[in-house]
């Protein structure tokens, strides 16, 4: 008998009733520290007070309004990211799929406009994630998301991870509407493009008129120590999609783009019930006020460091049980050498939350605010699991 939500999960079981800081606690009172932060969601920690004053003071306010009306809530927060990045313009979704459907058909329209109807081609590359909706999947390609969907969205092609000259060859075709790419990859285990291939990839995509997507839906918003992580690379993309850590929890989802880019969406072209509404924009600027200042992300940058550090003793002394770190700011990853879902377990086991990654990785995602002790208190849960894991002599 099919269970009574849609088994579409693989969960494990465990139930947290409450969080605090990078804390969470069952109802049995076991805590649990947070290093997976909701997937990149909990920027500022769990039960943050001032994100909880602020929706408790909007939630007695207005909850819902419609975008029929002006929200002034939604308006501050566009100003924030417009003043905060190379963006002219905002539109709020609730997540990160939809803004991925905006993004794609925002390009699509731009070219539409200019003319040039049979630009509708969007480049992706392997080992990607866009969200699961019909454009999410497409964008992304691949067996695992894609398999037993079709037909898919077409007008969507892929390269592998780090294909230049693919890329080069492809927009030469000249049907290409834009190229999206994440700068530091998430699911797909935490591959960081490197800044030099973020700067060829736009260079290539200027040269064919191409726009750029960035997809900073997980690696945005602070995570690397930058407000957005192509800030580390000197460019800019065109379009941005954005949400995950932006509503600190709250669903929250933006699609940040220039003027010229977002040229063709006119009244009338896109819309959504609840993007924007007041709740989440009232959230949303907060975090942006947060994440957005100099010292805030100085901090970040500075854990990330510590972090790093201890991640890379931790993978020197357990050689058996991991093989490597990457990513960059409190984005990383550690490359198992046995299976990351064993890792995973025992990490469960010594009350330490992770989240597993395409190519055997493991996330380290904790919130941007961690504690310098919780990160002590980490390292030593991580090596409690790395010690279970050679106990069973893998
Ligand atoms: C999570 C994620 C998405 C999809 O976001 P949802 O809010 O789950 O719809 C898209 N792109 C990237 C890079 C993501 O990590």
């Amino acid at each position: 008998m099919i269970p009574s939500l849609l088994p579409t999960y693989n969960r494990v079981d465990l139930a947290f009733e409450q969080g605090q800081g990078s804390w969470l606690f069952t109802a049995g009172g076991e805590r649990y520290l947070d290093l997976a932060a909701g997937i990149a969601v909990n920027a500022l920690g769990h039960a943050n007070p001032d994100l909880v004053e602020v929706l408790t003071r909007q939630a007695a306010r207005l909850w819902h309004i419609s975008n029929l009306y002006t929200i002034p809530q939604q308006q501050q927060l566009a100003d924030m990211l417009v003043d905060a990045s190379f963006a002219d313009t905002v539109f709020f979704t609730n997540s990160g799929t939809e803004a991925c459907e905006l993004a794609v058909k925002m390009a699509r329209k731009y070219w539409h406009d200019k003319g040039q109807e049979g630009r509708t081609r969007i480049i992706g590359f392997e080992g990607s994630f866009h969200g699961r909706s019909s454009a999410g999947i497409a964008a992304a390609g691949g067996d695992k998301l894609t398999k037993g969907f079709g037909p898919l969205l077409p007008g969507f092609t892929h390269l592998p991870f780090g294909d230049l000259d693919g890329l080069t060859n492809a927009l030469s075709e000249g049907d290409v509407a834009a190229v999206i790419i994440e700068p530091v990859q998430g699911e797909g285990g935490i591959r960081p493009v490197a800044d030099d291939d973020l700067k060829a990839i736009r260079a290539a995509c200027d040269a064919a008129g191409a726009l750029l997507i960035f997809d900073e839906v997980q690696c945005g918003m602070g995570r690397t120590g930058k407000l957005f992580a192509h800030e580390w690379s000197g460019v800019s993309p065109d379009i941005m999609m954005v949400a995950k850590g932006i509503g600190g929890g709250f669903p929250l989802g933006a699609v940040l783009a220039t003027e010229d880019a977002a040229s063709g969406m006119v009244a009338g072209t896109h819309g959504s019930t609840y993007g924007g509404n007041p709740l989440a924009c009232a959230v949303g600027a907060k975090v942006v006020e947060i994440i957005n200042d100099p010292a805030f992300l100085e901090d970040v940058r500075r854990k990330s460091g510590l972090l790093r550090q201890k991640l890379e003793g931790l993978v020197a002394s357990h050689p058996d049980v991991f093989d490597a770190v990457r990513g960059s700011g409190l984005m990383l990853g550690l490359v198992c050498k046995a299976p990351n879902t064993d890792v995973l377990t025992a990490c469960y086991d010594a009350g330490v939350l992770c989240v597993p990654a395409a190519d055997n990785v493991l996330r380290v995602l904790p919130a941007l605010t961690i504690e310098d002790d919780d990160l002590n208190e980490a390292l030593a849960r991580l090596e409690t699991a790395a010690k279970t894991i050679e106990g069973q002599g893998t």
